[in-house]
């Protein structure tokens, strides 16, 4: 049934393959608040439109519907050319450059390894850092020390291991690999002298409030030694998921904001060395995660501080009378309450 649900959903939400024009330009571009180390930063984003994460095509993650932001085919070396030079337009020297594709920079379908190293290359000297993500496969010294040889800074990959238990990850996620992929993929990046990053999801489909905050808050613990920095990424309502199937008919509700204040309190406890953030998508809006509408401001600016100190201690001070609702509801949602 699930699976069923799943694969449905996994077609519809891939694209027809789009005309030239749409492929010559990037799918959007932002800068944002970041730090490297202690110091706070601006961040260059970039997504770029590429065919898209091909583990979408077979089920995709319950969670994900970055597909909508693909071409449905592969971009050629020309197209990504052209989306690189009017990003480029917009740079300003931000030290930190941050390059999604809506699945995997290192995947030649996506990127081919010439069009890789151009645009690797047009930031070199500028940046400091450049972050892209990658699913574990495609993590190999093959492709990543060209890359990492190429630029004049810090390379960092992304892996989304989201969860260190395996059956979270195959039932309720989706993903196309077990952690211990994830895992050795980290080791792997670390050994070539490039920084490694893990996104860790809070409150997959089918788990309460309280399994959610436990999983990640252990994931924690269990990717910590693997990681330089490990991302907590509350789930957010993406179109033609199967997260957004369970919503709409009310039996999935995104997490609370008070599940992130936890799980960064308890889990910065358990990050040894590694820096613990959390920047959560569509905060305070109803398909994001949210409180009760009256704190959640005040919430989320208290949890990017954090993330942007490494200060956990502030988090303990926040207070608001939806705390006790949230309490309440923690541990019910199999029941069909809804908060
Ligand atoms: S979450 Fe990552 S691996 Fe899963 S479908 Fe989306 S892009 Fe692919
Ligand atoms: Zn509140």
């Amino acid at each position: 049934m699930r699976g069923s649900v799943a694969r449905t959903v996994a077609h519809d939400r891939r694209p027809d393959p789009v005309a030239t024009e749409s492929a010559r330009r990037y799918v959007n571009q932002w800068v944002e608040e970041e730090a490297i180390g202690a110091e706070r930063v601006r961040a260059f984003v970039l997504i770029l439109k590429t065919r898209g994460c091909y583990w979408a095509d077979f089920k995709g993650c319950s969670m994900c519907g970055y597909a909508k932001d693909t071409l449905g085919r592969s971009a050629t070396p020309e197209e990504l050319r052209e989306q690189l030079d009017r990003a480029l337009v917009r740079y300003r020297d931000e030290p930190y450059v941050k390059l999604y594709t809506s699945g995997s920079f290192l995947d030649d379908r996506e990127v081919d390894p010439e069009s890789r190293l151009r645009i690797v290359g047009a930031f070199s000297g500028r940046a400091r850092r450049l972050l892209f993500e990658t699913l574990p496969e495609f993590a190999t010294p093959e492709a990543l020390r060209p890359l990492r040889d190429h630029f004049a800074g810090e390379v960092e990959v992304a892996l989304g291991l989201e969860s260190t238990d395996p059956d979270v990850l195959a039932r309720y996620v989706h993903k196309n690999a077990p952690p211990s992929e994830y895992l050795e993929a980290g080791d792997r990046v670390r050994g070539l002298g490039v920084r490694a990053k893990a996104y860790l999801l809070l409150k997959p489909p089918y788990l309460t409030e309280s399994e959610a905050i436990r999983d990640v808050v252990r994931s924690i613990g269990e990717a910590s030694p693997r990681f330089d920095a490990l991302s907590l990424n509350p789930v957010h309502i993406q179109n033609g998921t199967v997260v957004e199937w369970l919503y709409r008919r009310g039996r999935y509700r995104p997490p609370w904001l008070w599940s992130v204040v936890e799980a960064l309190r308890e889990g910065a406890a358990r990050r040894g060395t590694s820096r613990l953030v959390s920047f959560p998508t569509a905060g305070g809006l109803a398909r994001g995660p949210h409180n009760c509408g009256e704190c959640d401001a005040r919430v989320l600016a208290a949890i990017e501080e954090a993330s942007l100190s490494q200060e956990f201690g502030p988090l303990e001070g926040l207070v608001c009378s939806c705390q006790r609702r949230w309490q309440a509801t923690r541990d019910l949602e199999p029941l069909g309450v809804e908060a």
